[in-house]
């Protein structure tokens, strides 16, 4: 079911390495972005303390020097000054050292005197201008940021932060003798340290990094999503493409089937009427789609239906559809119940082709097998009589040399030669049916061969008062037949229309070319009493006759020698009307 469902909708199912390589891809960049945001946010966080704790220094500075007017470096009013703003929040400490690393003040007065930045070059520290800092740990194991410089309380100094602005004043005046008692040169050698609390700080770039990593997660997974999406969408496209052409490939396929095509939905409406569905039942497919199967469709396909419905696997029938009152047509039906992918039914499909040509085809062979089975039997036949014939016809003119002067028996004995002969000619009639025949076509001037043929009845027709009528195409010259054999067509179906028009009536031959396939058409008609249609599909066999002396074969040998020519015969005939024959010779015709 599930794998039904992937395979319905292809363009839904993400394939890993998809996931995987756009994880692959992502996840490096947004690592990189984060740290590379967390780093700023860092620096920024430094740049900041760094400031604070140069203001402070620079403040503690401008304090010191207003102090320092009336009174002397480490009185009561330094210490306190050092104590109230290392009071400030944030302030972890304020100290002072001399070059040495001694401590001269502190914000707690009980470290003074204590050793201080024992890895530090205090001494170069004191000397230059820059401000430095460091992250140092308390002995209670608090984080502090600590800034320190050189220290300078007096004016004196120039450039530097801003605080050496005015007239200058020797920076050691106000601490000699007392800081730094007796060093000329270590004047003002003092580096203040600032040490600012950085738990707040830290709490909140702790809060800023837990941001940056959750926004870039959220920027991680709006890039995955987007990746997803974009294949998602790529894939329904190319799906979509490949659907429709598949779609338009199946209706091309539908329409042009050579067999007849009629999809039925599940409301019993038909939903699809292919072209060779409209040719052969005579139906548009615009009146058809749509409707139901009573009114449109021929009985035969209702009751076939009918039928389909109860029936799980398909099934095959031969019907005749009956398509209006005359025609009908010898239909193969297939028909099943279609299903989706699911099992769920869809409706039903009926598949249909024509079977007339098959039905002829198949009864030519049959025809024909039965036919060469007669031929073998007959002239096997007709070859054990002509011995005996020769012997009788010798015993008949003996007994006529014989009895010449007894008139009668004399009679007898002639009649007798004549019955054998006319034996012999029918045997002979036989023999050349059931040998194989050969044609030798030969360039023949069609008119001429009708014209003759007609003459050697002219006598008959007229004895019988039946007319002669001869139509002939005068861009017809020559023909590639076999004329002995066309000429033996001709009188014998002559010889038909004049014995079926006992009473008079009109003989018409004509003949046609058909340049595209290069074929002849002869036909020949007659307005006598015509054939009966239960006749009709036996007029081809031997010894078919209707007629007391007829031997049956002149229409089975007509038929032979137009196959020979690999020609067709068809015969139309309305009783009381008349009979025409109709012949069509292919490769006739010169180019
Ligand atoms: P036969 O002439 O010896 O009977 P054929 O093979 O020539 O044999 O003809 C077979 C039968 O076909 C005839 O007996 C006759 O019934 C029918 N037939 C042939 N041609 C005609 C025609 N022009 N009009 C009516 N019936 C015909
Ligand atoms: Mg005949």
């Amino acid at each position: 079911m599930n794998r039904n469902h992937q395979k319905k909708k292809p363009w839904l199912w993400v394939p890993p390495w998809v996931v995987i390589g756009a994880v692959l891809v992502l996840a490096p960049i947004f690592f990189f972005l984060t740290v590379d945001s967390i780093n700023r946010q860092k620096g920024n966080t430094i740049a900041l303390l760094k400031e604070k704790g140069a203001a402070l220094i620079r403040s503690f500075e401008a304090g010191a020097r207003t102090g320092m007017m009336g009174m002397r470096w480490g009185g009561a009013q330094v210490q306190r000054l050092l104590s109230e703003t290392a009071q400030q929040k944030d302030i972890a400490y304020i100290l002072v050292t001399d070059a040495a690393g001694t401590i001269l003040a502190d914000s707690d007065p009980g470290n003074i005197g204590n050793p201080y930045g024992k890895h530090l070059d205090l001494k170069q520290i004191s000397q230059s201008h820059s401000l430095h800092w460091r992250e140092v740990y308390t002995g209670d194991g608090k984080k502090v940021f600590e800034v320190f410089r050189q220290f300078v309380p007096m004016r004196g100094r120039s450039g530097g932060h801003g605080a050496g602005r005015g007239s200058k004043m020797r920076s050691g005046d106000w601490c000699r003798g007392h800081m730094n008692p007796g060093n000329a040169s270590d004047r003002g050698s003092q580096v203040i340290f600032v040490g600012l609390d950085m738990t707040s700080v830290e709490d909140a770039a702790g809060e800023d990094i837990r941001h940056s990593i959750f926004l870039g997660f959220i920027f991680l997974l709006i890039g995955f999503a987007g990746i997803v999406t974009l294949f998602m969408a790529q894939a329904y496209r190319s799906a979509r493409t490949s659907f429709s052409r598949v779609k338009a490939f199946s209706d091309n396929l539908v329409e042009n089937m050579p067999m007849g095509l009629i999809a039925i939905d599940q409301e019993e409406r038909i939903a699809s009427f292919n072209q060779t569905a409209e040719f052969m039942l005579g139906i548009s497919g615009h009146e058809a789609l749509g409707k139901g199967l009573p009114g449109i469709l021929p009985r035969s396909f209702q009751d076939f239906f009918e039928g389909l419905k109860w029936e799980s696997g398909p099934i095959n029938r031969e019907l005749k559809a009956s398509l209006d009152h005359e025609r009908t047509l010898p239909l193969e039906v297939i028909g099943t119940a279609l299903t989706g992918e699911d099992g769920a039914p869809l409706g039903w499909v009926i598949l249909f082709r024509d079977l007339t040509e098959i039905q002829h085809l198949k009864r030519e062979v049959a025809r024909s097998q039965r036919l060469a089975s007669i031929g073998r039997l007959a002239a096997g036949v007709a070859h054990e009589i002509r011995n005996p014939l020769s012997s009788i016809k010798g015993f008949a003119t003996y007994f006529k040399e014989r009895y010449r002067d007894t008139p009668k028996d004399h009679q007898t004995a002639e009649i007798m030669i004549q019955e054998v002969e006319r034996l012999n000619r029918v045997i002979g009639q036989l023999l050349e049916f059931a040998r194989p025949m050969s044609i030798q076509r030969k360039a023949t001037q069609l008119g001429d061969l009708i014209r003759h043929s007609l003459k050697m009845v002219e006598g008959d027709a007229k004895q019988k008062g039946v007319t002669l009528d001869m139509e002939s195409d005068p861009h017809v010259e020559t023909v590639q037949i076999d004329p002995d054999r066309i000429k033996q067509v001709l009188l014998n179906l002559y010889l038909n229309a004049m014995e079926a028009m006992e009473e008079g009536g009109n003989l018409s031959v004509a003949f046609l070319g058909m340049p595209t396939n290069h074929s002849i058409q002869i036909t020949v008609s007659d307005t006598g009493p015509g054939i009966k249609p239960e006749d009709l599909p036996n007029l081809f066999d031997p010894y078919f006759t209707t007629k007391p002396s007829g031997t049956g074969l002149g229409l089975a040998i007509v038929h032979k020698i137009i196959e020979s020519h690999e020609g067709e015969i068809q015969v139309e005939s309305l009783v009381g009307e008349g009979t025409t024959i109709t012949m069509v010779i292919p490769h006739a015709l010169e180019d």
